[in-house]
């Protein structure tokens, strides 16, 4: 997994960034805390804990986990990029710019905040990821997924799966079997093939029972497809030394090579570039990612004029 110079890049950050949009609330209202961006396949990326900005009025929790996932909104909209560099289509991004000590979108709403100012925000990243969950199953009917990127340091070496020991993804594993999830070309048997430790290990152990610690949270067990409106849907605990400021490149690289292969074996997907773009290599620190954040880079697009893809919409 370090044999590659790392290909994501600030830039490339810039550009996904610069497609995002303001999200609607599902009583119309938009957040400016919240990032989502509609896709052009199956795939939808969220990062609820990575973001460092204050609500405005909205004073610090006092209760539940408050530290945030360090790099985690940063890596997302990386691994987005890698993925359409890949495939020549572009995933569904939520994106959350509200620091965790101030509200958690990965809990029920009566855990999740404490000041009423919080919840238009936390209505905006669930609004987001209904719809979009609801426009992939509408467009593509034989299957969608919803990865749930968060980050631990409890086990730093190891990049934890979360599906609740298989409940979030019951429709992936009722058609496609085991091997989707633990397989060759799963996500984490690609991880693990190319010298990540993954848990559940998917070669030595078969990948059934997770660590309880990481096993799904609020946004997998609301939207996987165990449930009468949801997509199969899997929760990605990366440990902390793969986002460090010098390795989250080479891991964006790796983890949207996994999710780009998963999808090519499982959602239909084709690869688009015999050898992807190679961008200036260069990376910056989240708050400067967080400054970039705003309106002043939404004029700049994503370039669509490549996409050569058939199979989905582009
Ligand atoms: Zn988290």
């Amino acid at each position: 997994m370090r044999g590659t110079a790392p290909v994501v890049t600030w830039l490339v950050v810039f550009a996904v960034a610069a497609s995002l949009m303001l999200a609607p609330t599902a009583a119309g209202q938009s957040s400016d805390l919240v990032l989502a961006r509609p896709g052009t396949m199956p795939l939808i990326l969220s990062a609820p804990h990575g973001g460092i900005e204050p609500i405005p009025g909205v004073p610090a929790r006092s209760t539940g986990t408050t530290a945030r996932d360090i790099r985690t909104d940063e890596l997302t909209l990386a691994v987005s990029q890698r993925v359409e560099s890949l495939l020549c289509s572009t995933p569904y991004v939520v994106v959350a710019r509200f620091h965790r000590l101030y509200l958690d979108a990965n809990r029920a709403p009566h855990l999740a905040f404490e000041h009423p100012d919080a919840a238009p925000h936390y209505a905006a990243y669930h609004a987001s990821i209904r719809q979009y969950v609801a426009e992939v199953r509408q467009s593509y009917p034989t299957g969608g997924l919803l990865l749930d990127i968060h980050g631990q340091g409890m086990d730093p070496s190891t990049i934890h799966r979360g599906t609740r020991d298989g409940l979030t993804v019951r429709k992936l594993l009722e058609t496609s079997g085991a091997e989707a999830l633990v397989g060759a070309r799963s996500i984490f048997g690609r991880l693990e093939a190319s010298g990540y430790s993954v848990y559940p290990a998917t070669i030595s152990s078969g990948g059934s029972v997770e660590d309880p610690r990481y096993r799904g949270g609020h946004i997998v067990a609301t939207y996987g497809s165990h449930t009468d409106d949801g997509v199969d849907a899997i929760q990605l605990e990366i440990g902390s030394s793969f986002r460090s400021e010098s390795a989250l490149p080479q891991l964006a690289d790796d983890l949207g090579g996994a999710i780009a292969d998963f999808a090519a074996a499982y959602l239909g997907a084709n690869h688009c570039h015999e050898s992807p773009p190679i961008f200036q290599p260069s990376w910056e620190p989240a708050a400067q990612l967080s400054a970039a954040l705003g309106p002043a880079v939404l004029k700049v697009g994503v370039s669509r004029s490549s996409c050569r893809s058939r199979h989905w919409r582009c």
